[in-house]
């Protein structure tokens, strides 16, 4: 087969209507992949065992006795790396979102879904965990596949009752991670040693989440990442043919055939040995080009990489490479839209870090009273009331006072004290008294500082109402 008779093969894209994981009658094809090994196998692993340190780890860390991370959804409490966010911090939150999410598309232009397969918790846990346990309760995929068809004798009873407990025991601690992770750890060990009855609610939900992560292991697998995962699904506009992925070099490997002495045919690198398809978690054949289902595991790369040392000929038939990069071998990262999408990720990064580092850690609101505007005091004065409310995001205690920075005047609390409890929050009133001279108009703008100790931590600008001139 000439090179240009099998790039017509590979233009053939009916391999692109269906999904690899449902055959023509649309049953699920369960997939018994030949258990990896090689290089990029073992860096996965030792980088698979580190993440599943910090995942599971993750919400039992504290900085200064605060959680490090939180989630908590519920009551809008967010904890980023020791540091408190409340939905007053929408805008930071939403501008950190943004900056993710182009970072995202920036990585996958260059890099492809080198996230899926090297940190995605779905491909550890199923590929570096589960499967593991399952290749070595159930053995290879060979063994695996027959004991599919066996019947139900003592083996198969004992191999499946273990993997169930094992399975399930496992996605019970997941699922409390995960469920640590939304309300704390300290809410989480309290469900746990206090009766049912005093927390139907949590335990329900570790029910539902323990049931759904095993589903997930046990049942639906590679299809969360094929026909759930919107990433996954985003790939075909993300990518771009200089995108680096798991590639087939159909230079190098086609014509692709059995090497045999008795064929006279220039045959490629690839002698057809189907080791690359047989190891696939989703079941392609990578050969076929970039797919949607490919998660980029590596697991082909090893397989390939073993047979190209058997056959003495170089590894990196099946490697890392874009599409330009095999066409050209040149290997070119910073094309238009990179360099394009650098500079509005840098725009957003620097605002984010900007925002972030300007974060102050009260947020005060500063409104005039509801049905006032002014009162007399005295010959020259007038008086404005305002409602106070201060939120303390910090883990901290804090007696605030409040100065008038600008103009001249006198500003006085209503009550005494304005302490805020740490996360919490304190409402109160201001009398903010002026002299006449100092008005420039029906509104007068003004500047209030929020202090705490010697420490300006906010500055606010609202309008002092008088009469019209
Ligand atoms: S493992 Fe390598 S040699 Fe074997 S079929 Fe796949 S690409 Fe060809
Ligand atoms: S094609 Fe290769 S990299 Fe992609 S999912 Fe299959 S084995 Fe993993």
């Amino acid at each position: 087969m000439s090179q240009q008779e099998s790039f017509t093969l590979r233009t053939d894209k009916s391999f692109r209507d269906s999904l690899s994981s449902v055959d023509e009658a649309g049953n699920r094809i369960f997939f018994h992949p030949k258990k990896p090994k090689g290089r990029y196998y073992n860096w996965r692993k030792i980088l698979s065992y580190f993440l599943l340190f910090l995942l599971f780890t993750g919400p039992f860390m504290r900085l200064n006795g605060h959680p490090f991370m939180l989630f908590n959804i519920i009551e809008r409490k967010f904890i980023l790396f020791g540091v408190a966010f409340w939905p007053q911090d929408f805008k930071l939150l939403a501008l950190g979102f943004i900056t993710l999410v182009v970072f995202i598309v920036l990585f996958t232009a260059v890099f492809g879904r080198l996230f899926c397969g090297w940190v995605c918790p779905q491909t550890i846990f199923m590929e570096m965990l589960f499967r593991r346990i399952e290749y070595w309760i159930d053995g290879d995929w060979s063994e695996q596949k027959k004991l599919v068809s066996a019947p139900w004798n003592a083996d198969k009873i004992r191999k499946r009752s273990l993997k169930f407990i094992i399975f399930a025991a496992i996605s019970f601690l997941i699922a409390n991670t995960f469920l640590a992770y939304i309300i704390g750890s300290d809410a989480l060990i309290d469900i746990i040693t206090s009766p049912v009855s005093e927390h139907v609610g949590g335990f329900i939900s570790i029910i539902i989440f323990t049931t759904i992560f095993f589903f997930v292991y046990w049942s639906f697998r590679e299809q969360a990442c094929t026909i759930v995962c919107p990433y996954g699904r985003l790939q075909g506009v993300l990518l771009d043919k200089n995108s680096i992925n798991v590639a087939y070099d159909f230079l190098r490997g086609e014509p692709r055939g059995k090497h045999s002495r008795n064929r006279d045919e220039k045959l490629g690198d690839c002698i057809d040995c189907n080791q690359c398809v047989v190891v696939c978690p989703t079941g392609i054949d990578i050969r076929n080009g970039t797919q949607l289902e490919c998660v980029n595991c590596t697991a082909c790369i090893d397989a390939c990489d073993e047979v190209m040392d058997k056959v003495n000929k170089p590894r990196g038939l099946i490697r890392y490479a874009s599409y330009t990069g095999i066409v050209t071998k040149v290997r070119k990262i910073f094309t238009t839209r990179v360099k394009a999408y650098s500079v509005v990720l840098l725009v957003l990064v620097s605002l984010f870090t900007y925002f972030l580092t300007t974060r102050t850690e009260t947020q005060t609101s500063l409104l005039r009273a509801r049905g006032t505007l002014y009162t007399q005091v005295g010959e020259n004065q007038l008086r404005n009331v305002f409602m106070v409310k201060t939120i303390n995001k910090s883990f901290d205690q804090k007696e605030v006072s409040f100065r008038l920075k600008q103009p001249a005047g006198t500003i006085e609390q209503i009550g005494t004290g304005f302490v805020i409890p740490p996360q919490g929050y304190r409402e109160g009133g201001l009398f903010i008294t002026l002299d006449r001279n100092q008005l420039t108009g029906v509104k007068t703008n003004i500047i209030v500082e929020v202090v705490h100790g010697d420490e300006v931590l906010e500055t606010i600008r609202t309008s002092f109402y008088g009469p019209a001139q």
